[in-house]
């Protein structure tokens, strides 16, 4: 399989997808691993990740390297490479903590001679789906806590972006204990089916559209599933917020990583009292942004990773200029050398029925709505499929939290804009189409991975079967 370089669009890079026998074997093997490393327990499952840390801090410079050519962008590579230690360092501390404060021994029930107990189970072999936006941290951010639960892992990332696997597997091969028990695999969306058919748990992140067809294959097999789907976040800014302010949160929060983040803010309703303000400034900010092109070390934001997805995002902004929408800045998809670019866009007198206001469009696209009711807002807000997360923004967190309290989303910043990602103790449950399954943050990110068993025991004496006879 051909790989494209988002820099070039040239197809520079080969991968083997792994077919479904090769798949049914490494999940043999990690699940015959998994026994033992279970019984490492804490302590010895944290000094082996502890070694995955070190040496991915030796490989450091290969694996961003290799991000960078998937992803075109070399910071946010950098970053992600500092980011993954981090979260390892972070499940160590956490995991063995959180487990313990989820047992319990003896504890009394509404009938007095009976009491409980239970065991936490770690499932055997958990699978890792994961897409191509931010592709090491989210192929290892479900993969950490379960290997801290005492799973093996498989991890399937995403096909559109697999030059880091290589230098990732390097890192893990020199920490011996995890040969059976970690595996990143090469493949695309059959080596993904492959793997739910092997697995006892999954952890997907995707779009809603695979998400959908994930969820009914995992429902064949009755197995439990995480997902982490698309999302179109709104952005509401209240009559009393800076508008100043607004517009700098706004831009970073809908333009980082060239908007191609699922906690990405992808329109923008705000009061008519301040809208020009916010206009003015926002016209501002967004002709400073530079792209990353000739230099990848210089420059705001990089290319679309996928050139399926700029498609998408010209059609949806070329889709709304037709029905009458104005692009006051950006708008038009760059080919410069081989790479597609898009320079913020800025679209006003759009309205809540355009594509570019209700699906998915992960590219730096700010449309924006003007309000006279908060009502109105809130009403539009929520007129979506999805309900990943949003945004609002006022002159006080509580007025801003009584909006927010109104909203159909997950999760939900407050004075300032996707904040979803960065904070590990925001856990949440999507609405809508956005996702399913217990969160991979906070402490259900690891007690997700656990089947509970309960022990019932009666301290006095067993009922006889005379106690359900019809005679008595
Ligand atoms: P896709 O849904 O296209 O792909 C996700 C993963 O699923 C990829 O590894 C893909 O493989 C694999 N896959 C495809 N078909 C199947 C199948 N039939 N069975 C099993 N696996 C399959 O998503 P994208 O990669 O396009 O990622 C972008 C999407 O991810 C956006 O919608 C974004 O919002 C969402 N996302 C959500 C996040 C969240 O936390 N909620 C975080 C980040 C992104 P391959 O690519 O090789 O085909």
């Amino acid at each position: 399989m051909q790989i494209r370089n988002p820099r070039t669009g040239q197809f520079d890079y080969e991968i083997n997808p792994l077919g479904s026998q090769e798949v049914s074997a490494v999940a043999a093997k990690h699940r015959a691993a998994q026994k033992n490393w279970h019984a490492m327990g804490f302590g010895g499952r944290a000094k082996v990740l502890l070694k995955l840390a070190k040496s991915i801090e030796l490989h450091a410079e290969e694996i961003s390297n290799a991000l960078a050519s998937d992803t075109g962008r070399k910071k946010i590579s950098k970053i992600e490479v500092a980011g993954v230690i981090g979260q390892i360092n972070r499940w160590i501390m956490t995991a063995e903590k959180i487990t313990s404060a989820a047992i319990y021994k003896n504890r009394p029930t509404q009938n007095p001679s009976i009491l409980v107990s239970n065991e936490l189970i770690p499932y055997s072999l958990v699978g890792v789906i994961s897409p191509w936006n931010f592709p090491l941290t989210l192929a290892l951010i479900d993969a950490f806590p379960a290997l801290m639960a005492g799973s093996s892992v498989i991890v399937k990332p995403s096909e559109v972006t697999p030059r880091f696997i290589k230098q990732l597997q390097m890192a893990i091969y020199e920490v011996a204990e995890l040969e059976g028990v970690l595996l990143i695999i090469e493949g695309d969306g059959e080596t993904g089916q492959a793997l739910i058919n092997e697995i006892d748990y999954l952890a997907f992140t995707g779009s809603v559209a695979t998400g959908l067809k994930v969820a009914e294959n995992c429902a064949k097999r009755l197995i439990p599933a995480s997902l982490e789907l698309g999302g179109k976040d709104p952005m509401i800014i209240d009559e009393s917020a800076n508008p100043r302010s607004a517009a700098q949160i706004a831009l970073r929060a809908s333009i980082v990583n060239t908007g191609q983040a699922c906690q990405s803010i992808e329109r923008v309703y705000i009061h008519n009292s301040i809208l020009p303000y916010f206009l003015n400034e926002l016209i501002e900010l967004a002709n400073k942004v530079s792209l990353n092109y000739p230099d990848i070390s210089k420059g705001d934001i990089g290319p679309f990773i996928f050139d399926k997805q700029a498609e998408i995002v010209q059609r949806q902004i070329d889709e709304a200029i037709t029905k009458g929408a104005v692009c006051v800045t950006g708008g038009k998809i760059e080919n410069l050398g081989g790479g597609l670019y898009l320079r913020p866009t800025i679209l006003t007198n759009v309205n809540n029925d355009m594509l570019i206001m209700q699906e998915e469009t992960f590219g730096p696209v700010m449309p924006i709505i003007g309000f006279e009711k908060i009502e109105d807002a809130i009403q539009m807000a929520n007129s979506s499929k999805f309900g990943l997360s949003a945004a609002v923004l006022a002159d006080s967190i509580d007025k801003a939290r009584s909006i927010a309290a109104k909203l159909n989303a997950g999760a939900i910043s407050l004075n300032d804009g996707a904040l979803t990602s960065m904070v590990w103790e925001a856990e949440k449950s999507s609405f809508g189409l956005s996702g399913t399954g217990l969160s991979r943050m906070g402490e259900s990110g690891i007690l997700r991975f656990y089947r509970r068993k309960v022990f019932i025991s009666q301290t006095k004496f067993a009922l006889p079967l005379s106690a359900y006879s019809e005679e008595n």
